[in-house]
């Protein structure tokens, strides 16, 4: 009878388990310096570079509206989409050889969520305390202390998610001319629901979803292992050092008491942002942070024994085989880095910054006019320097052409688009079928820089 009425109670097992609030315990070492060194440069980085100025301008500024891109002195069109898409697949394939070469480095210590994340989580220390003092604050009933904190905490994490929202919108909005626009309520809709929207995101992931962003929501952390084989460096306990664990005084010999050097102590799980315990080996969940290299090594200097037993090293050195870090496949991402990185500069370096574009009229074929045949076209001349430039436009490509309806010379200011509609004149004797013609357009200044761009002539038909 019991056991039917247990049955009839018992709750079904939750599909779904709520993730359990992890509280990282400070710890410092070299690796917490190393981290705290890429959190402040690449902070600095992100809040400085959209306020430097460049010949007048905006360094840095990506403008969709106008669609250019302005990179220092370089400024990127569309008809430039090529470079983007080379950029993009030159930092797939430097994530591929990092890994290949040091594991999870970026997670650790440059991926924005990671060093988001630091940074808010120091702005909980500062207000919330230590890692046992923010337990206990958390499990106290509410009083003005708490309220204190929580509220001092929470202040600086909106001001912090909002400067970072509004600094993200200024990396596509000339950021000096945003900040008074937001301040006095005049900017666009669409420029307060971006820098609320960046500011909400940069709240929730770093402030609340932390880790659970890494476990669930990055792909990188799901597809790593593809990337990894036994000669990776890894963070990773040394099980044959360590086991079996156990508490012990420092006075007391190990190996006389039949332990490892484990003193399971749960100070490399405490210090954990993710949580995990790396005595469990490798997890996906970890992200290589090196704070558990850190905790441990701190506490094997205490105990007097050496560091290490948890470290840096590969699958094949902890098995002890032999290990090597530069192996075929570093090189191979290595050489083709190479090559797309030099193919990328060269490339910038060398790129004519005009671009000419004809297009011809396709409402008429052709036009006669006395002892002459007309074709219409319309030349689309674009300067990509950031001065003005005065262009010389000739055709060529079949006796006695000639342009007509414009003028010999055509300035066009710095970033300037040029759309002039004019008509190219041959000869009736020489004006029979589809020929080909070439346009150039050469700077007045230093005629050696120009452009050609082919086209049609439809000339009579015979
Ligand atoms: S296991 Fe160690 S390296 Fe991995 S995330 Fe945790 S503390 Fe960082
Ligand atoms: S910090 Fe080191 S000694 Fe302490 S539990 Fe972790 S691995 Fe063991």
């Amino acid at each position: 009878m019991a056991s039917t009425n247990d049955n009839a109670t018992a709750q079904p097992a939750p599909l779904y388990e709520s993730a359990k609030k992890i509280y990282p315990r400070e710890i410092k070492g070299r690796y917490a310096s190393l981290s705290k060194l890429a959190t402040l440069v690449l902070l600095g980085l992100f809040y400085v570079v959209p306020w430097l100025q460049w010949d007048g301008r905006q360094a840095f500024l990506f403008d969709l509206p106008e669609r250019k891109f302005y990179l220092l002195g370089l400024t990127l069109w569309p008809q430039d989409f090529p470079y983007l898409a080379l950029l993009l697949i030159i930092a797939a394939l430097s994530l591929f050889f990092f890994t290949a070469l040091a594991g999870r480095l970026w997670c650790g210590f440059a991926c924005p969520q990671t060093v988001w994340t630091e940074a808010f989580i120091w702005m909980e220390q500062w207000t919330e305390g230590t890692r046992s003092q923010r337990m206990k604050l958390d499990k106290a009933p509410w009083s003005w202390n708490k309220l204190r904190r929580k509220g001092s905490k929470q202040i600086l994490w909106i001001g912090f998610s909002l400067w970072t929202g509004f600094t993200f919108v200024g990396f596509f909005t000339p950021i000096r001319e945003l900040a008074p626009l937001l301040v006095s309520g005049t900017a666009g809709g669409w420029a307060y629901f971006w820098t609320f929207f960046y500011g909400f995101a940069t709240y929730g992931n770093a402030g609340y979803m932390r880790e659970q962003v890494c476990k669930y929501m990055c792909p990188y952390a799901r597809f790593q292992s593809a990337m990894f084989d036994k000669d990776t460096l890894i963070i990773a306990y040394d099980e044959k050092r360590g086991e079996p664990r156990g508490g012990r005084k420092r006075s007391v010999d190990p190996k006389e008491a039949g332990l490892g050097d484990c003193i399971d102590c749960y100070l490399c799980v405490q210090v954990c942002p993710t949580g995990i315990d790396i005595r469990d080996g490798l997890q996906y969940e970890c992200i290589a942070c090196a704070a558990c290299i850190d905790a441990c090594d701190s506490v094997m200097d205490k105990m007097n024994y050496p560091r290490g037993l948890v470290r840096y090293t590969t699958h094949n050195a902890m098995h002890g085989d032999a290990s090597r870090v530069l192996r075929p496949r570093v090189f191979v991402y290595a050489a083709l880095l190479t090559i797309l990185l030099g193919g990328l500069i060269t490339s910038m370096v060398t790129r004519t910054p005009i671009i000419l574009d004809v297009i011809r009229d396709r409402n008429a074929l052709y036009r006669e006019v006395p002892g002459f045949v007309e074709n219409i076209y319309t030349i689309k001349l674009i300067n990509q320097r950031n001065v003005e430039q005065v262009f010389q436009l000739s055709v060529d490509g079949i006796p006695g052409v000639s342009l007509d309806g414009v003028d010999e010379l055509l300035p066009v200011e710095g970033g300037g688009v040029l759309t002039v509609p004019l008509r190219v004149r041959v000869p009736r004797e020489n004006a029979y079928g589809i020929m080909d013609i070439t346009f150039t357009a050469s700077v007045v200044d230093n005629p050696e820089e120009m452009i050609e761009e082919g086209s049609r002539f439809v000339g009579l038909m015979p």
